[in-house]
This record gives structure tokens, C-alpha cells and sequence, in this order.
């Protein structure tokens, strides 16, 4: 039981910091509902990442949801991977409200201050090669190339997450960490654990609307409570999951950064604005990418990161980017998305 197993894995495993040795330094992140600071343990040294709850209403029923996909996630050595280094929390005043949660500091820039910048994708492809990957190719090839890198870990991590029962519902290029060769997942603010029910059933404002498929407004409200008894849960999951497959939520996410890493005109958090005009013309063609291509393409927009290849990334952006029909089909899966032809080739 997934409750359980957390709750030995805080008293074997984690690290129970002192809140006198963290130092907390400057600010990473500042939501809502939880601020992110860079800090330093004083008795090691070491450089932490702090989150804690803001005193706002629901703020630290957040954290402590949070608490929990960490630690869920932790026990999931090939997610784990993906993810930023849980390493356990503390309290700032002894029986606070939530404690402050603490992750390892291995590195601040993220995917979306990369792709706005004048040297991407070659700023990228330093980081994940430790080089250029081959100078000779042309700038349609190289995108491609580390769009795909990226796109791949993430779908992989996404699909591990999708098979513990996590959705995270929060996938961004902001939530994207380059830390050493990789980017790393962070941010477990939103996600929803469906087999217990842990945030089972959120508030509508903590989702981002700027990344959220379509269907977001409908979702939450048609996927009945799940029942009271914790055996029960467990039966009742996978039905909800086989109806709704609410892990469509993050594929379709998936999607839109992989978009913005292969379409100069659409890097940008701002582009995604669900009343900008990128949102609304995909609405009006029914997200349908193919359509909506047909709009921008005249206007000079560059598709040619994912023409690479006779189109294998182009069909997959179809694929993640569009809506799912009456049965939930037509969107491909995060783990069915990593079989598609296009990461057949490096
Ligand atoms: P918020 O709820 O404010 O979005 P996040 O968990 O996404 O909180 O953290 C905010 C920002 O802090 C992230 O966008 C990222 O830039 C940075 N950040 C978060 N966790 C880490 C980490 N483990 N290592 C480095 N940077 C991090
Ligand atoms: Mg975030």
C-alpha cells in the first residue's frame, strides 16, 4: 500500500534537516501557492532547492501532496532518474502546517529560458553531448535532433510516472531542469496519485491552462470521487484509468513543448496563452494540427525541424497535439508515443 511504503521510506530513508543549518539563499520559483529557493546546508554544504507552502488557503494540503509524489516517485528508481533528487524536509517552526520539502541543487536553467535563447538548439546540444553534435548538419537536422533527445526522456520518465498511477499535469518547459546531461521533471505541485487519490481531485485553478489539453475543463469533474475504502481505491483506479486515461493529459502537454522546441514562432511561455492567438487558432481548427499548419505556413512560419526525415516528428506531433474522440482514442500515450518510427533513428 502506497501509503504505508511512504511512510516507512520517511523514517528509513529521509533526511530530517535542521532548519537552523539551512541557509536559504535567492529565489528560483515563486507560484501561487509555494516559493522555491536555492539554499545551503551549512553543516555539509551542500546546495539544496527549498520549497515552502505560502500561508494561503490550501497551501499546505498542496505541499503535503507534494510531499508525497516525491516520495512515491523516489521508490521508482527508473522515474526517479527523470525527476529532480528528492532528499526529505524539514520544519520551520516545531508542528507547522506542512513541512519544507528539499531536493538536491544540480543545476538552475530551464527549458524554457533555452529555447528562447539566441544560441539554441546549439546551447542544448553542449549540454546533452558535452559538444556540437555535428557542425556539418544543417540547423533543420540539429534541431531536430536534440528536440528528439529531449522529447525522449521525457515521454520515458512521463510513461514510468503513468505506470506508478501518477499523473503530473503540470508539464511545461519551465519544469524542465537541465541538470548535467539531461533534463530533469520537477515540480509534483499538481500531480494526482489516481490509484490512492492523492490529489484526486484538485482545485480547477492549480491546473496551468497555458499547457493543458482541451478537454482539462471537463476531466476532473466527470472522473467520479474515488470510493472511501482504500482496498476499494485500488479496484477502482484502473477502471477510471481504462475509461478516462487521464495520462493523455501529460502526452498532450508533451506535445506542445516538443512543438516549441522544433517551431521558432512558438517558443515563448506567452505563445501558449489559451486566449493568444496560437490556443485560439488551434481551437478553431479543432486541434487539428494539420489544419492549423495550413493557416501559419503561408505567413513564413519554419516547420522544417520536423520535416526531418521524410516527417516522422511532424506525424508525431500530430499525434500527441490533437483531441481525443468519444472512446479517448486518437491521442497517443506517453509509452505508446516512445514506439513511434520517429526515435527509431538517434
Ligand atoms: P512552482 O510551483 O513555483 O512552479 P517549481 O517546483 O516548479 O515551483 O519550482 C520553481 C522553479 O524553481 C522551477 O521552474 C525551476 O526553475 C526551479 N527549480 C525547482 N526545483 C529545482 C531543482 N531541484 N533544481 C534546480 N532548480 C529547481
Ligand atoms: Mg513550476
Amino acid at each position: 500500500d502506497a501509503y504505508f511504503a511512504n511512510a516507512i521510506d520517511a523514517v528509513l530513508f529521509e533526511q530530517k534537516f535542521n532548519a537552523s543549518d539551512v541557509r536559504q539563499k535567492g529565489k528560483l520559483g515563486d507560484g501561487s501557492f509555494g516559493q522555491v529557493n536555492l539554499a545551503t546546508d551549512v553543516a555539509t554544504d551542500r546546495e539544496l532547492v527549498v520549497k515552502s507552502a505560502r500561508s494561503v488557503q490550501g497551501a499546505a494540503q498542496l505541499q503535503i501532496a507534494e510531499e508525497y509524489m516525491n516520495r512515491r516517485v523516489r521508490r521508482a528508481p527508473l522515474v526517479a532518474q527523470g525527476c529532480a533528487k528528492y532528499l526529505g524536509s524539514f520544519d520551520v517552526v516545531e508542528d507547522a502546517a506542512s513541512p519544507c520539502l528539499v531536493w538536491a541543487f544540480e543545476g538552475d536553467v530551464t527549458l524554457e529560458e533555452l529555447i528562447v535563447r539566441r544560441d539554441y538548439p546549439e546551447c542544448v546540444e553542449e549540454a546533452i553531448y558535452g559538444r556540437e553534435r555535428d557542425e556539418s548538419d544543417d540547423y533543420a537536422k540539429r534541431t531536430s535532433a536534440v528536440a528528439k533527445s529531449v522529447l525522449r526522456g521525457l515521454l520515458f520518465t512521463l510513461g514510468g510516472l503513468h505506470d506508478i498511477g501518477i499523473v503530473h499535469r503540470d508539464v511545461k518547459p519551465a519544469n524542465l531542469v537541465l541538470m548535467g546531461r539531461r533534463f530533469k521533471l520537477v515540480d509534483f505541485g499538481a500531480a494526482a496519485d489516481l490509484r490512492v487519490g492523492v490529489n484526486y481531485d484538485p482545485e480547477q485553478s492549480l491546473l496551468d491552462p497555458f499547457y493543458s489539453p482541451p478537454e482539462n475543463f471537463i476531466m476532473p469533474e466527470r472522473i467520479p470521487a474515488p470510493p472511501p475504502l482504500r482496498p476499494l481505491a485500488a479496484t477502482f483506479a484502473p477502471l477510471v484509468w481504462a475509461a478516462f486515461l487521464p495520462d493523455l493529459f501529460d502526452s498532450f502537454s508533451a506535445g506542445l513543448v516538443f512543438l516549441q522546441m522544433c517551431v521558432p514562432q512558438l517558443r515563448g511561455r506567452k505563445v501558449m496563452d489559451p486566449n493568444g492567438s496560437f490556443r485560439s487558432n488551434l481551437e478553431d481548427a479543432g486541434y487539428d494540427l494539420r489544419k492549423w499548419r495550413k493557416k501559419v505556413e503561408p505567413l513564413g512560419w519554419d516547420f522544417s525541424a520536423l520535416d526531418v526525415g521524410g516527417g516522422l516528428g511532424w506525424d508525431l506531433a500530430c499525434r500527441l497535439v490533437c483531441k481525443r474522440n468519444f472512446l479517448q482514442r486518437g491521442r497517443l500515450g506517453c509509452n505508446t508515443a516512445l514506439l513511434h518510427p520517429f526515435f527509431w533513428t538517434p
